[in-house]
């Protein structure tokens, strides 16, 4: 019903606000994301469209959630495109700001630092700064949009885990909500980093989620602690470039020791690289 409404592409922050003085008569939905969007975006964009009157998109390659020699300058930036896909999918507006526009001051900027225990880990440790980033950008969006929801992908389920607490922790009046992990047949889950890949590290990429399932199937049949699953995980990714595979408690997001009992409900994290491109998944045990 709500296709084929009028999309708006915006680019600055005083455009948007005004638009959104207007949106008086429901929810507003918003899906930050960093554009070459994809099937996964895509089941977030639809989720907001769906629950809410109005959908904001947000696709911005964000600076400051980028490390040094990472991918900034390569990340594949496809804007017609990702209007389009929001268009057919009934989004209201595409927010797509130049890095200038979100950060007039380049120098001493004010960042919100998640706490270092939850960045100290996982993603946070070899992508040092990485999450402050993500805080921040999706601070500030959240101060332009003031959205009644925002979507996340479970996909990044750390960074799903830092935005939850610090909605709670900044008492931002925000529903965050979760959306399930989207792949290709072969289990892969969708990256705008696969387009990276080249065939033969395709191919390669399609064993991450084979050994997160098979580490679920291995936890229902009864194995409950670390080492097995590891040694599972290790095997089946053997000569790939493994950063972590870890468990952790979902609520608190601790990492599983060698000599705790794995919970129902704990997230299994796989890190690795192949070549140069960085991959992550997960999955719920
Ligand atoms: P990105 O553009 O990579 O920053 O992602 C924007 C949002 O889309 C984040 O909340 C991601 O977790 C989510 N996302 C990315 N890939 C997927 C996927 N395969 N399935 C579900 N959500 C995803």
């Amino acid at each position: 019903m709500k296709k084929g409404k009028n999309l708006k592409i915006i680019k600055t922050i005083n455009e948007l606000r005004a638009e959104l003085k207007n949106c008086t008569e429901g929810l507003i939905g918003l899906v930050p994301t960093m554009g070459a969007l994809h099937e996964g975006h895509k089941s977030l964009i639809q989720k907001s469209v769906e629950e809410n009157k109005y959908t904001v998109v947000s696709v911005f390659v964000n600076p400051t959630q980028f490390c040094a020699g990472e991918d900034l300058d390569k990340y594949p930036r496809t804007l017609e495109a990702d209007a389009l896909m929001c268009k057919t999918c009934g989004v209201d507006f595409v927010f797509a700001p130049n890095p200038s526009e979100m950060y007039k001051n380049q120098k001493n900027l004010t960042m919100v630092c998640p706490s270092f225990e939850d960045v100290d880990k996982l993603c946070g440790k070899s992508r040092i700064g990485h999450f402050d980033g993500v805080a921040t950008i999706v601070a500030k969006l959240f101060n332009i949009v003031q959205p009644n929801k925002a979507y996340f992908g479970q996909k990044d389920a750390q960074q799903l885990f830092i935005i939850k607490k610090m909605v709670q922790d900044l008492n931002f009046n925000i529903e965050i909500v979760a959306c399930p992990i989207v792949r290709e047949e072969s289990g892969l889950a969708l990256s705008s980093r696969n387009s990276y890949l080249s065939e033969d590290e395709h191919r390669q990429a399609e064993k991450i989620s084979l050994a997160l399932r098979k580490v679920k199937e291995m936890f229902e049949n009864g194995i409950n602690n670390i080492m097995p699953l590891t040694d599972m995980v290790f095997a089946i990714l053997d000569g790939m470039e493994i950063e972590y595979f870890e468990i952790v408690d979902t609520e608190t997001f601790e990492i599983y020791e060698k000599t705790d009992i794995i919970k129902t409900g704990s997230t299994a994290l796989i890190a690795l690289r192949i070549g140069t491109t960085r991959l992550i998944d997960n999955i719920e045990l």
